[in-house]
């Protein structure tokens, strides 16, 4: 089957806080702008019930809630959602390509937002019974399904407890598997003590999942092993609900963007990786705090700077390199006076040489990007460029004479 194409402005992997954020940006930017998610649009946050800590929201938010708005934000702005996983890319050069089963998509700036998803506890039976077979990792998604019965948690993070508190709403009981000492846990204090005191929620400490257990069609019981004792203990449950991290969506950018040891992208501040034109944000890059608020910062400097990014390859390529005269590009910094005295230099030149040399100035406080392409780290700076190629660069001190000199 031949692959259609399509050409884009900007293509965003993943449709979660991260995604929908740049897409927000990208597209008030009136950038052509597509979105391709796999699954939910809104990501892990639709997993969570309820969502108190991001801001403007001061009586709480559904997850699924919050991100139906971004959503519909970023559907004003005009972008454009295709429900499909992405399997490839090709991210070298000026046109990166976007692969999916039936098309590949062509974009000038890829913006990775693919998030992470929960690890798994490696179990023994843990494959047979994922997902609709009674191991879950959405109390929102699963809840009401377990009215009455008695569940697992593994984990005692933020997550799995705030999480384990919301399905007491449903479940009769729910049992929680910690691996630390009586008492201790891993979530905040105040989601600690109203756990504690919660008369649904029981606690089996110094455990881990051992074995999932059950019938060809559904769980029934999780063995957990005691990590002082290694005694095992059946514990029958109808569902397990597992909350014990996550792991980045990264297989498919694997020798290609950098990342560190667990898969995690690293990126600037500018959320730039290591190739130009390749942003990444939110939970998918290596970050202090994986939280909807941090990964909304992300999204947002990831858009911006893509923006940037495609100003700058505009002014690039058709005013610096794609310009039939030869030209001189003159890189300043507004703020340094030994930049600003050159100012009626160059002013000086474009005069004399009119219609025979064209003369570009690039403030590197604005436009860093520019500097990088042209290899300048320092100003003040001239490059001549003739045949679309860079000739000569001139630093430190200049003159009208010394400019002259470098167009010889
Ligand atoms: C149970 C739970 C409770 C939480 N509670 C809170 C809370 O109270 N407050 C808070 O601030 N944060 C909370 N978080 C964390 C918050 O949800 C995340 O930090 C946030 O959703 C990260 O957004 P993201 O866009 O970076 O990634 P994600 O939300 O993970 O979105 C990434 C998206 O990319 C898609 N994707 C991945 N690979 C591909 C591919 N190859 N092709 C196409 N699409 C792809 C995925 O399907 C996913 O939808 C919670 C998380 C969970 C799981």
């Amino acid at each position: 089957m031949e692959k259609k194409t399509e050409k884009y402005d900007v293509v965003i992997i993943g449709g979660g806080a991260a995604g929908l954020t740049a897409g927000i940006y990208c597209g008030r930017a009136r950038l052509n702008t597509l979105l391709i998610e796999k699954s939910l649009v809104g990501g892990l946050a639709t997993y969570t019930n309820e969502i108190e800590n991001y801001p403007g929201f001061p009586d709480g938010s559904t997850g699924l809630g919050l991100m139906e708005l971004f959503q519909k934000q970023a559907k004003k702005f005009g972008v454009k959602f295709k429900g499909t996983d992405v399997q490839g890319v090709k991210l070298e050069g000026d046109v990166k390509v976007v692969e999916t089963f039936r098309t590949n998509y062509e974009a000038k700036v890829v913006i990775v937002a693919s998030g992470g998803k929960p690890r798994l506890t490696g179990a023994k039976g843990e494959a047979q019974y994922l997902y609709d077979k009674g191991i879950s990792f959405c109390a929102t998604c699963d809840a009401a399904a377990n009215s009455g019965k008695t569940v697992m948690v593994i984990g005692s993070g933020d997550a799995a407890i705030e999480e384990g508190m919301f399905l007491t709403k449903f479940a009769d009981k729910v049992i929680v598997s910690v691996m630390h000492d009586e008492g201790i846990m891993d979530c905040n204090e105040i989601a600690k003590g109203q756990a504690l005191a919660n008369p649904k929620m029981e606690f089996i400490w110094n455990t881990m999942p051992d074995e999932f257990v059950g019938t060809e069609e559904h769980l029934n019981g999780v063995v957990l092993k005691n990590t002082r004792t290694g005694a095992l203990q059946t514990v029958p449950v109808d569902s397990c609900f597992l909350f014990i991290g996550y792991v980045p969506n990264t297989e498919i950018f694997r020798d290609i963007l950098d990342m560190n040891r667990p898969g995690y992208l690293l990126t600037n501040e500018k959320m730039e990786t290591n190739i130009p034109g390749v942003f990444a944000c939110g939970d998918v890059r290596e970050k202090f705090l994986k939280q909807v608020a941090t990964a909304v910062g992300d999204g947002a400097i990831a858009g911006y700077a893509a923006e940037k990014y495609l100003a700058e390859s505009e002014i690039f390529e058709d005013q610096i390199m794609g310009s039939e005269l030869p030209g001189i590009v003159f890189l300043w910094n507004a703020v340094m006076p030994e930049c600003r005295c050159l100012l009626p230099v160059v002013e000086a030149f474009e005069e004399k040489y009119k219609g025979q040399i064209k003369v570009t100035r690039v403030d590197i406080y604005k436009s860093k990007g520019l500097a990088d392409r042209l290899n300048i780290s320092e100003v003040p700076a001239v490059v001549f460029i003739k045949d679309k190629c860079i000739q000569n660069v001139l630093t430190g001190e200049i003159s009208l004479e010394k400019i002259e000199a470098l167009i010889k």
